[in-house]
């Protein structure tokens, strides 16, 4: 049986990230990853803010492109552009990305054993006997489960579930045209009921691009209906047209991050603990910042010999204080989101066209924290709030 202070369930970005801290600290770490491969299934849409490379330290060479704005195209094609003025969003090699950050980890001599998906826990006196589907064993004080949106250890120790899961679909494509410095964002009822699809260019010349979308559980139709009629909608032909497929996306994003995140011997971070932003369903950030906290907290409970959930409840407490909030009003902005016709779609985005609104949109819009732009946009158009707050009823 392998010993460890630390057994990481999930190889992917988060799980490998908080290995790699912990271990800096001189602990033993393992990452348990159930596939044979790091990243390797496309679960994103790779657009992420420099905030991700400031945590990581990761060197830029996975960057693809830089975004500077949007276009927002309503569901009858009315199109609101924002920003334009500075850097907005890096686009990443997701799947580079994920190799990147487990080799930082094998750096600080973090064991990484693919092929071993968690399948059962016992708890042993104070330590925790990891079981894996080849019979083969693990046994560690503390038990961090980064396994993604259907988290085995989320599921194993009876934390609360999730709130919603979207359902992601889409692919990579060349022979597009594109404007490299823009993301094409498209809502509406018909296109992602309950999200939205978007357009990322992932090259400076605007010829290849990440496309998708994510739907909602009262969706009519699968993903692919969606899709495919995405691929056809008259309004993307002009982006479109000859595109090739090169590689297909897929996957499933949970939002409300969960009340309770520890456990005696058990944390959760990143998609396990639903560590995600409801507006845009970007996790990598949220994931991020929570992990560090995660690694903190795990290092001093060593210290100290202490495991119980009283003392592993800082780590929930600190993350909460960080990003949850922002997290808990992104669910509140989602409801009114939700709520919003196609009608109503058409219309405040035509409102939001107002060169004045737009500069507060380019001035205070920050897509890790999209709730800063609520007040001053109320107070620049106070209908807005109404609007909000008839919507919260509705
Ligand atoms: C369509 C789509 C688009 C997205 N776009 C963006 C975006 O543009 N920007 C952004 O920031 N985020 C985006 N996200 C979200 C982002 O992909 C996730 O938030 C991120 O992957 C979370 O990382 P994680 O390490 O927590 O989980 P994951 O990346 O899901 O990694 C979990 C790992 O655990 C492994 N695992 C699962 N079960 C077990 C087990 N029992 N034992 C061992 N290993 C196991 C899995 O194989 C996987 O490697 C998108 C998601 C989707 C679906």
């Amino acid at each position: 049986m392998e010993k460890y202070d630390v057994i990481v369930s999930g190889g992917g970005p988060i799980g490998g990230h908080v290995s790699k801290k912990i271990s800096e600290k001189n602990y033993s770490v393992a990452v348990l990853e159930k596939n044979n491969e790091i990243g390797k299934h496309l679960n994103c849409a790779g657009l992420v803010t420099e905030r991700v490379f400031k945590i990581t330290k990761l060197s830029l060479k996975t960057i693809q492109n830089k975004i500077y704005g949007a276009n927002i195209h309503s569901p009858s094609n009315y199109i609101l552009n924002i920003g334009g003025d500075h850097i907005h969003a890096l686009v990443i090699d997701r799947t580079n990305f994920d190799k990147e950050i487990i080799k930082q980890a094998e750096r600080k001599q973090v064991d990484v054993f693919l092929e071993n998906k968690l399948d059962h826990v016992e708890k042993n006196k104070d330590k925790l006997r990891i079981i894996i589907s080849e019979k083969e064993e693990f046994e560690c004080k503390i038990l961090i489960g980064s396994d993604g949106p259907f988290s085995k250890t989320r599921e194993l120790f009876n934390f609360p579930a999730p709130k919603e899961f979207l359902k992601g679909i889409g692919a990579e494509v060349s022979n597009v045209s594109i404007d490299p410095n823009f993301v094409e964002i498209f809502v509406g009822k018909n296109v992602a009921p309950g999200f939205f699809a978007w357009i990322i260019p992932i090259n400076n010349d605007g010829t290849a691009a990440r496309l998708g979308l994510c739907i909602d559980s009262n969706a009519l139709y699968p993903p692919m209906f969606y899709f495919k009629k995405f691929l056809n909608n008259k309004y993307t032909q002009t982006f479109l047209k000859d595109a090739k497929i090169t590689r297909n996306i897929m996957g499933v994003i949970p939002l409300g991050a969960l009340k309770k995140t520890f456990a005696d011997n058990v944390l959760l971070v990143g998609d396990a603990a639903a560590q995600v932003k409801p507006t845009s369903g970007g996790g990598l950030y949220p994931g991020l910042l929570s992990a560090d906290h995660c690694a903190n907290i795990v290092a001093s409970s060593l210290e100290q010999n202490n495991f119980s959930s009283i003392f592993l409840k800082k780590y929930h407490k600190l993350w909460y204080k960080e990003i949850g909030k922002e997290l808990n009003r992104g669910m509140t902005f989602r409801k009114i989101f939700k709520k919003l016709s196609d009608k109503e779609f058409d219309k405040y985005i035509c409102r939001f066209k107002n060169p004045k609104i737009v500069d507060i949109i380019n001035k205070y819009g920050d897509i890790d924290y999209p709730s800063k732009l609520a007040s001053p946009l109320i107070k620049k158009n106070p209908s807005i709030l109404k609007l909000a707050k008839n919507m919260l009823k509705k």
